[in-house]
């Protein structure tokens, strides 16, 4: 039985994409079969769609970072067929096919069973972006909070959003950074006590230190965003840095180290251990409001989703995207 999968390929650097049909033999080498239900867009779909950041290096190649699904087929003892599992990173959608088919072919190693209360479509409204999230809330916790809100940059996007709600669920006052005012109620509905705009932190600092303004902070944006949250931090707080939505570079001084002890904490869900995925989704599975999660998620199918590359490059898209593959 053939099945559906969104395909790239790249010609004098263009990169276009297709939907085709594809057999179970086509895919990569792997113990483990997936149906796949849904996968989302994050901002690395994105680059990959769009062809920047050469993070794809083979073509033909299936994008798609993520997805959930139901096992059909294992050599694997670990899983049998019909076992609920969600795969985040591993550069998959990267260096191997992703989610972004009906049908996966992955590593044993990569993919972590479901909660039972968490159903396949929460999986993917989380996502990515939502362990990232989760990873980084985790990573300021063992540091240790400090006291006055915690500060989330790019709050509007994936990785924010539910920044915003898993700070908020846990009791943590949150202070959501923004660029679009207009989503002022939305991120309130998420939790967040007060509104950041992003020109208060879009300046480069005009010093090393600044009054302490943050107990924490969860950054998605980078740059100079990043250097002037460092400035603001409480006495031994910590940043969690899990992206560069605008900008890889990093202006700062060594003073926020040595005079506030801040610690800036980098995150990486690519590789994070299984021991602290599975942690993080049990975390996830507790801590999230199901209806706050579907009021974040848009579900769109698998042609729309190929077609969005720029949008989300663009920092117009709202929340989290979920693709449904069999739509
Ligand atoms: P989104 O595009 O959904 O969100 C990014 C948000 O950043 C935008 O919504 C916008 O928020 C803000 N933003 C965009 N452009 C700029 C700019 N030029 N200056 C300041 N702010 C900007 O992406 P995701 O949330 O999915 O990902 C965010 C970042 O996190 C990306 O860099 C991504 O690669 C990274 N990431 C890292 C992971 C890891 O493991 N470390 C995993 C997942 C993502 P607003 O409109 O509210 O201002």
């Amino acid at each position: 039985m053939s099945f559906r999968a969104v395909m790239l390929s790249e010609k004098d650097r263009q990169v276009a994409s297709s939907i085709v049909d594809l057999e179970d033999a086509d895919l990569p080498q792997g113990d483990v079969l997936v149906s796949v239900d849904y996968s989302t867009l994050n901002y690395k779909d994105g680059m990959v769609l769009s062809g920047i950041g050469r993070l794809v290096r083979n073509y033909p190649h299936v994008p798609g970072i993520d997805f959930s699904g139901v096992v059909e087929a294992s050599h694997d003892t670990r899983f049998k067929s019909g076992d609920r599992v969600v795969l985040t990173g591993w550069k998959v959608g990267e260096v191997h096919w992703g989610g972004f088919a009906e049908k996966a072919r992955v590593n044993a190693d990569w993919l972590v069973k479901l909660p039972k209360s968490l159903s396949n479509l929460d999986a993917m409204a989380v996502g990515t972006a939502g362990l990232t999230s989760m990873l980084a809330m985790q990573a300021l916790e063992d540091h240790g909070i400090k006291e006055g809100p915690v500060l989330v940059t790019g709050a509007a996007g994936g990785v924010g959003s539910v920044a915003t709600h898993l700070l908020a669920s846990a009791g943590y006052e949150v202070a959501a950074s923004t660029g679009r005012p207009e989503t002022e109620t939305y991120l309130r509905s998420l939790g967040a006590t007060s509104i950041i705009q992003r020109s208060e932190l879009a300046e480069q600092p005009t010093g090393p230190l600044a009054s302490e303004r943050w107990g924490g902070c969860i950054d998605a944006v980078g740059d100079v965003t990043l250097a002037h949250a460092l400035t603001e931090m409480q006495y031994g707080s910590s940043i969690a840095a899990c992206g560069l939505a605008g900008g890889n570079a990093l202006n700062t001084t060594v003073i926020p180290f040595l005079l506030r002890a801040v610690n800036l904490l980098g995150i990486d869900s690519v590789v994070a251990p299984f021991d602290s995925r599975v942690r993080a989704w049990a975390r996830l599975d507790e801590l999230l409001d199901r209806d706050t999660l579907k009021s974040m998620t848009t579900i769109v199918s698998l042609l729309d989703a190929s077609m969005m590359g720029p949008q989300i490059i663009q920092g117009q898209v709202q929340g989290r995207v979920v693709v449904d593959v069999k739509a």
